[in-house]
C-alpha cells in the first residue's frame, strides 16, 4: 500500500481550522461592522438633521407656495449628497429633494414621520419602495411656536455603507490570504521535520522483517522521536540474538537427526511427510527434493502407512518388525504421536536391524557349522567304542586298528578345538601381533623346510625360491610362517603324489607377494570366493580330514598385517594361493 503521509493529517484539519477563523471573520465584518458603520451614520444624520431643522423651520414658517423651501432642499441635496423631504402633518411632502413631490405618495404612515410627529427625532432603516435601494432615514420635528406642522426627513442609501465594507473586506481578506499561506508553510515544514524521521523508522522496521538487522546509526535527538529510534535498535539487537539462538538450536537439532543412524520421519495430520532426516531417506533410496510428500510416496511400504493410521486413530505409540524387500532391509518401526507440542503429527523412528539380523545368522550358521563338524568324529567315535565293547576287545590286532582309528578322530577333534579357539583369539582381537622388520624370503624358506619332510612323504616336489634376499616387511614373522604353513599343508592335501609344489616370493610396489602354488587337482570358479569362509570346504566328501578354518585363519592373520590374501585356480591343474605384506 503506497504511503500517505501523516503530514497531511496535520495539515488538513490545521489549514481547516484556518479557513474557518476566516469565514468566520469574514462574517463579523460583514455583520459587527457593518452595524457599527451605520450607527456611526445614523448618528451623524441626526445631527445635521438637528441643523436642518434650524435652518427650514422659517422657510416652513412662511407657508404656501413653500418656494423657498424647495429651493433651499434642492441647493442642500446637491451640495450634502442628502436626500432631503418635508412632510405636513397631514402627510403631504412639500418639498423633496429627489422626486417632484407631487408625484409621491402620503408620507404620513412612515414610523419615523409618526415618531417625529409624536415630538422624537427618530431613525429608521428600511427599503425604499420609491428608490428601490435599501436606505437610512432620520426624521426631526419642526417646532413653530410650540407646535409641529411638519418634519423633515433626510436620508442616504447604505449603499456606500456596504462598498466601504467590501473595500475593507478586500483588504483583510488579502492579509487573510497571506497569513494563510504562510501559516500553512510553516505547518508543514514542522510537521515534515517531525514526521519524516517516523518514515525512515517505518522503512528500517520494514527492512528487519526482511532479516536485515544492521542497526540505525545512532539518534542524537531527544524528544520522542530519538526514544523510538533507540528503541527500535534495541529490539533489533534483541530479535537478532533470539533468532540466531534459534538459528543454532535447529542447526544442532538438525545435525543430530541427519547424523543419526535411525531413520526419523514426522508425518501432519493429512499424512503429509514435513520431515525427514538423511538416515531416512538412505533407507528408502528417497532423493526427490519435494516440499511434503505423502508417506507412501517416501517409504513406498503399506505397513508403515498402516501403523501410521493406527496411531492416528488410537492416538496411542505402536511398534513393528517390518521386511524392505527391494533393498533387503529389515526395519523396527515406532511410531509415537506428538501431541501436545505438535498437534496431529506422529513421528516414526526406523531401526535398520539388517546388521543384527546378519550377525545373528552368521552366529546360527557358526553353531549349526560346529555342531557338524563335532558330530562326524563323535559319531564315529561312538561307533568304534561300540563296537570294542561288543567283542572286537576279544581280538587284540582287530582292536589296536580300532583304538588308532579312535585315536586318528580324537586328534581332529583337537585340531578343530584348538583351530577354532585360535580363530576366536584371532577374531576378537586377542591374540596380539608381533610386528617387527622381517626378511621375507627367511620366514618363506623356514615354512618350507619345516614342511618338506610331510611334502616327501606325499610323493611330492617341494621347490622353494631362494631370492630376492634383501627385502623388508613389517610383520610377525611368527604368525606369516604359521600363514605359509597353512597353505602349504593345503597344497600337500589336494596334490596327488609325483605333484610339485612352489614357494615363491615377489617384490611390488608398496608390498611384498608370499605365493603358494600346486599342481593338483585346483579350484573351481565359483567356490574361489567362498573358500575363505570359516567351515568352508569345495567337497565335502573328498576332504574329510581338514575343518574348513585354516584359510580363514589365514586370512584374518593377513588382514591384521594390512594385506590381502587371494587365490586362483585352473581346476585339474593346480592351484596359487598369494598373500601380500606391507614392506618396511
Ligand atoms: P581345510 O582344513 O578343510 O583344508 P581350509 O580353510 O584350509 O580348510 O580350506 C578350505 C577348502 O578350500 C578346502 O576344503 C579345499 O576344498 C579348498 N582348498 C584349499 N587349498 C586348496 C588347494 N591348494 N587346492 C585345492 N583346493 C584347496
Amino acid at each position: 500500500m503506497p504511503r500517505r503521509s501523516l503530514i497531511w493529517n496535520i495539515l488538513l484539519p490545521f489549514s481547516l481550522l484556518l479557513a474557518l477563523a476566516v469565514v468566520a471573520l469574514d462574517l463579523y465584518f460583514s455583520s459587527s461592522v457593518r452595524q457599527n458603520l451605520i450607527e456611526t451614520w445614523q448618528k451623524n444624520l441626526t445631527t445635521e438633521a438637528e441643523v436642518v431643522e434650524q435652518l427650514v423651520s422659517p422657510l416652513v414658517a412662511a407657508g404656501e407656495p413653500y418656494t423657498d423651501l424647495k429651493q433651499w432642499v434642492e441647493d442642500y441635496a446637491r451640495q450634502s449628497g442628502i436626500r432631503v423631504t418635508v412632510i405636513l402633518r397631514d402627510g403631504t411632502v412639500v418639498a423633496e429633494s429627489a422626486f417632484d413631490p407631487g408625484l409621491l405618495e402620503n408620507h404620513a404612515g412612515r414610523p419615523e414621520v409618526q415618531a417625529a410627529f409624536a415630538g422624537r427625532l427618530s431613525a429608521d432603516i428600511r427599503y425604499s419602495e420609491t428608490t428601490k435601494r435599501e436606505r437610512l432615514y432620520v426624521a426631526n420635528p419642526i417646532l413653530i411656536n410650540g407646535e409641529i406642522p411638519a418634519v423633515v426627513r433626510l436620508s442616504v442609501a447604505l449603499e456606500d455603507v456596504d462598498r466601504q465594507i467590501a473595500s475593507l473586506r478586500g483588504n483583510v481578506n488579502l492579509v487573510l490570504f497571506l497569513v494563510i499561506l504562510l501559516s500553512t508553510g510553516l505547518a508543514y515544514l514542522i510537521a515534515r521535520r517531525s514526521i519524516q524521521p517516523l518514515g525512515q523508522l517505518a522503512d528500517r522496521v520494514d527492512e528487519i522483517s526482511r532479516g536485515n538487522f544492521t542497526p540505525l546509526p545512532e539518534s542524537k535527538r531527544r524528544d520522542e522521536l530519538g526514544q523510538l529510534s533507540r528503541a527500535i535498535n534495541r529490539m533489533t539487537a534483541q530479535i537478532h540474538g533470539q533468532l540466531e539462538a534459534i538459528r543454532s538450536e535447529q542447526t544442532k537439532a538438525s545435525a543430530i537427526l541427519d547424523n543419526m543412524s535411525d531413520g526419523v520421519l514426522i508425518i501432519s495430520a493429512d499424512e503429509r511427510v514435513q520431515y525427514l532426516n538423511q538416515a531416512a531417506r538412505r533407507m528408502f533410496h528417497y532423493r526427490d527434493a519435494l516440499d511434503h510428500p505423502t508417506l507412501i510416496e517416501v517409504v513406498r511400504l503399506h505397513q508403515l502407512v498402516e501403523l501410521w493410521r493406527k496411531t492416528r486413530s488410537t492416538r496411542q505409540a505402536q511398534s513393528q518388525t517390518l521386511e524392505v524387500p527391494a533393498e533387503k532391509l529389515f526395519l523396527q518401526a515406532a511410531a509415537s504421536p506428538l501431541e501436545p507440542a505438535l498437534p496431529g503429527s506422529t513421528l516414526l523412528v526406523l531401526q535398520d536391524l539388517t546388521r543384527t539380523r546378519r550377525l545373528e545368522t552368521v552366529r546360527r550358521d557358526f553353531i549349526s557349522n560346529v555342531s557338524h563338524e563335532l558330530r562326524t568324529p563323535l559319531a564315529s567315535l561312538k561307533a568304534l567304542s561300540e563296537t570294542l565293547k561288543e567283542g572286537a576287545l576279544e581280538d587284540p590286532p582287530a582292536a589296536r586298528r580300532f583304538v588308532e582309528r579312535m585315536e586318528t578322530e580324537i586328534d581332529n577333534l583337537i585340531q578343530l578345538v584348538s583351530e577354532l579357539l585360535e580363530l576366536s583369539r584371532i577374531e576378537s582381537g586377542r591374540l596380539p601381533l608381533n610386528i617387527t622388520r622381517a626378511n621375507p624370503l627367511e620366514i618363506l624358506q623356514s615354512a618350507g623346510e619345516r614342511m618338506r619332510l610331510q611334502a616327501e612323504r606325499a610323493r611330492l616336489n617341494l621347490l622353494i625360491a631362494d631370492g630376492p634376499g634383501d627385502l623388508v616387511i613389517l610383520g610377525d614373522p611368527d604368525r606369516l610362517e604359521q600363514v605359509l604353513i597353512n597353505l602349504i599343508h593345503n597344497a600337500i592335501k589336494f596334490t596327488p603324489p609325483g605333484g610339485e609344489i612352489r614357494l615363491s616370493l615377489e617384490e611390488r610396489e608398496r608390498v611384498v607377494v608370499f605365493s603358494v602354488q600346486d599342481s593338483g587337482v585346483g579350484i573351481p570358479a565359483e567356490d574361489l570366493q567362498r573358500i575363505f569362509e570359516r567351515f568352508y570346504k569345495v567337497d565335502r566328501a573328498r576332504a574329510t580330514s581338514g575343518t574348513g578354518l585354516g584359510l580363514s585363519i589365514s586370512r584374518h592373520l593377513v588382514e591384521a598385517h594390512n594385506g590381502e590374501i587371494w587365490a586362483e585356480s585352473n581346476p585339474g591343474q593346480g592351484s596359487r594361493f598369494s598373500f601380500s605384506i606391507p614392506k618396511a
